[in-house]
């Protein structure tokens, strides 16, 4: 089965993330699309996070109706901050038949060589990248000179084309704070989430 494993922060989940998931489903032809909200991200320990349990239910009524897309909580098992590469060694332990992706946006692949041991996650995965608005995707080749990666060891990497949107969840954040609307950026049931239950508000 081939499984493209989605992180994020989703905090909220957007129609970026979103369409990413559903091209990446169509194009690579994956079976199905895990979003692996971080539970404690290593790089996103400045600001106060929503909380878990609510990422992961905007992340479901954002998902449902898509059998081929579900939310795995695995981050949140472990104490400590998130690491993808200990979170896709232990989904390749309890799915040892999964033929692991991991689906990353071309801003979060330029960052991919200061993660914690970048070189064993793209053992572990192959990556599938979309582009995002403002950072061109890095060619293979370059990406494994920054891993420092041997010859010997491939690098797997697909590109899957979507239309650029420019949509973030920082922005949708900041618009929320100021009482702007978020209609269309987000699914409506999000919308209806983050109203619903005052997040985002200063
Ligand atoms: P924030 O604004 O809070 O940093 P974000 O919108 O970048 O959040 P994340 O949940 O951190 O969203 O992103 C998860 C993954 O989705 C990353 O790999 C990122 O590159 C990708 N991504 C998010 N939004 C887009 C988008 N609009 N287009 C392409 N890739 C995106």
């Amino acid at each position: 089965m081939k499984i493209a494993v989605f992180g994020g922060t989703f905090d909220p989940v957007h129609l970026g993330h979103l369409i990413m998931a559903e091209q990446c489903r169509e194009q690579a032809r994956v079976d199905q699309v895990w979003f692996v909200p971080a539970a404690r991200p290593p790089h996103k320990q400045d600001r106060t996070l929503t909380p878990f349990a609510q990422r992961v239910e905007m992340l479901q009524v954002a998902i449902a109706g898509q059998p081929a897309f579900r939310v795995e909580e695995i981050e949140n098992e472990r104490p400590g901050l998130s690491y993808t590469a200990d979170t896709l060694h232990v989904l390749k332990q309890r799915h040892p038949g999964a033929d692991l992706h991991l689906l990353v946006g071309s801003d979060s692949l330029r960052d991919l060589p200061l993660w914690r041991e970048p070189a064993r996650i793209v053992e572990l995965a192959s990556l599938l990248v979309t582009a995002r608005t403002g950072f061109a995707v890095l060619p293979v080749e370059e990406l494994r000179m920054l891993l420092q990666m041997p010859e010997s060891i491939p690098v797997r990497m697909q590109v899957v084309e979507i239309p650029l949107i420019d949509i973030s969840s920082r922005d949708l954040r900041r618009r929320a704070v100021e009482g702007r609307s978020l209609r269309y950026m987000v699914p409506r049931a999000v919308e209806c989430y983050v109203t619903q239950h005052r997040l985002y508000r200063a």
